[in-house]
């Protein structure tokens, strides 16, 4: 999301006349876009704030900029703490920095701040359809800094993706904190399977994914679109956080481990050769050992093809930190990660084992040390050898290797090309 926000305000600045650069000594305007979902992504933002501050003392004519999570309805106390930053901007809240800088520099803002599309985008971008999040889990600081849910027009979005796929774009991911309450806030009401219809009809669009899922949101409807819509990606990633009903009660995340489980098999049922992502929390305050078996025990039973762990840290401002004493201790914590990671590790070669010999398609979506790389639908990152095609080429291509985290594609055991889209 807040890579998506960054690409947003850059066509804003560019637009202004600024240029892009790299090093943040030699930039006259710094714009630090914040993430605080973990207290360290905090104590990062503030580390440099602090860096920033100092240094404006020699140059009192660059301009700080702050925007993102960090940035609460009420952040006087980090105006206090830090008075060097010339402007506080919430998530998405573009003008204040573009207003700020155009009275500081003399530049005009005149149209900077409509239809902010990337104009070198990715071959495959992101694109937040709803701001926000109406959830409140106990753990997690996000309502309270993004605010309460806010959905992007149907049509808005339409006309952004066709410019985006003028621009090169081949695939999209929809984004939201719970982007399967999407359009829940619009009216007349849609919802995410509307949406996927609609931006599905765009000529030259290939794929659409979607992150990130709640389990109680993701509706039948939903599932169906997914399956019925030969664009959409068969892809989900569904946060289960805690395999333990107390856990989930205390996380308030609304459903129990057996109904998490009805809605994978309602998913795997729906969608053949669909994968499976998740996040999990472990180390939440009281989780036991026993509790603590249960998630392992929800990996097993899942076998997903990969998980985002995470140590449970306290937000200040959240529900937990005021009410539940962090409890578990960091090397208890540590240990349990390493048995998730190892877990996960075993069953995603297993998974990627059995992919070595199949064909796949692949977006070829960029290159890391000289080799391109690129994705299945299945979202199986793959590099490839061989040579041949270029960014934004869809490859049907066998897979000659496979580790936990990635497969080795052979160009040379390329099929003919199938069709760009598959037919399911
Ligand atoms: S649904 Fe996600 S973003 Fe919303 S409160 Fe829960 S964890 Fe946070």
């Amino acid at each position: 999301m807040n890579v998506a926000d960054s690409q947003r305000l850059d066509v804003s600045l560019e637009r202004m006349g600024l240029e892009r650069e790299e090093r943040i000594e030699a930039a006259d305007v710094v714009v630090v876009n914040t993430c605080v979902v973990r207290q360290s992504a905090e104590d990062t933002a503030t580390g440099l704030l602090g860096r920033l501050g100092k240094e404006k003392l020699d140059d009192p004519d660059r301009v700080i900029a702050v925007m993102g999570c960090m940035v609460g309805p009420d952040h006087t106390d980090l105006k206090r703490r830090f008075p060097q930053v010339d402007v506080w901007a919430r998530p998405q809240e573009f003008q204040p920095i573009v207003e700020t800088v155009g009275a500081r520099t003399g530049l005009s803002i005149e149209g900077c701040l409509a239809n902010l599309t990337p104009n070198q985008p990715d071959v495959a971008t992101f694109v937040p359809i709803v701001h926000g999040c109406d959830k409140f889990c106990t753990f997690c600081i996000i309502p309270y800094r993004r605010g309460r849910e806010m959905s992007r027009p149907v049509e808005e979005l339409f006309e952004e993706v066709t410019r985006l796929v003028e621009r090169g774009v081949k695939e999209v991911t929809l984004l939201g904190q719970n982007v399967d309450s999407y359009g829940h806030d619009l009216r007349p009401r849609v919802d995410l399977a509307d949406l996927m219809e609609r931006i599905h009809e765009i000529d030259g669009l290939e794929r659409i994914r979607f992150l990130t899922s709640h389990p109680n949101d993701m509706s039948r409807r939903i599932i169906r679109a997914i399956s019925d819509l030969p664009k959409v990606c068969e892809n989900v990633n569904l946060p289960f956080q805690a395999g333990d009903d107390r856990v989930l009660a205390e996380m308030r995340r609304g459903y129990t481990s057996g109904q998490f489980m009805e809605r994978i098999d309602e998913i795997r049922d729906t969608i053949p050769n669909v994968t499976l992502t998740t996040d999990l929390i472990v180390g939440f305050p009281g989780e036991s050992d026993a509790e603590f078996d249960h998630s392992i025990r929800l990996l097993e039973q899942v076998r997903f093809d990969k998980v985002h762990s995470a140590a449970y840290s306290e937000r200040r401002g959240t529900y937990a930190s005021r009410r539940m004493p962090d409890t578990v201790s960091r090397d208890e914590k540590k240990r349990r990660l390493r048995v998730v990671d190892d877990l996960q590790a075993r069953i995603q070669s297993e998974i990627n084992a059995d992919l070595v010999g199949q064909h796949f398609d692949i977006l070829v979506d960029g290159e890391t040390r000289g080799r391109l790389r690129g994705r299945t639908r299945g979202d199986k990152l793959v590099y490839l050898t061989g040579g041949g095609p270029a960014l934004g080429d869809t490859v049907t291509t066998g897979i000659t290797g496979a580790s936990p985290w990635s497969l080795e594609g052979d160009l040379r055991a390329t099929q003919t090309q199938k069709e760009l889209v598959k037919t399911k």
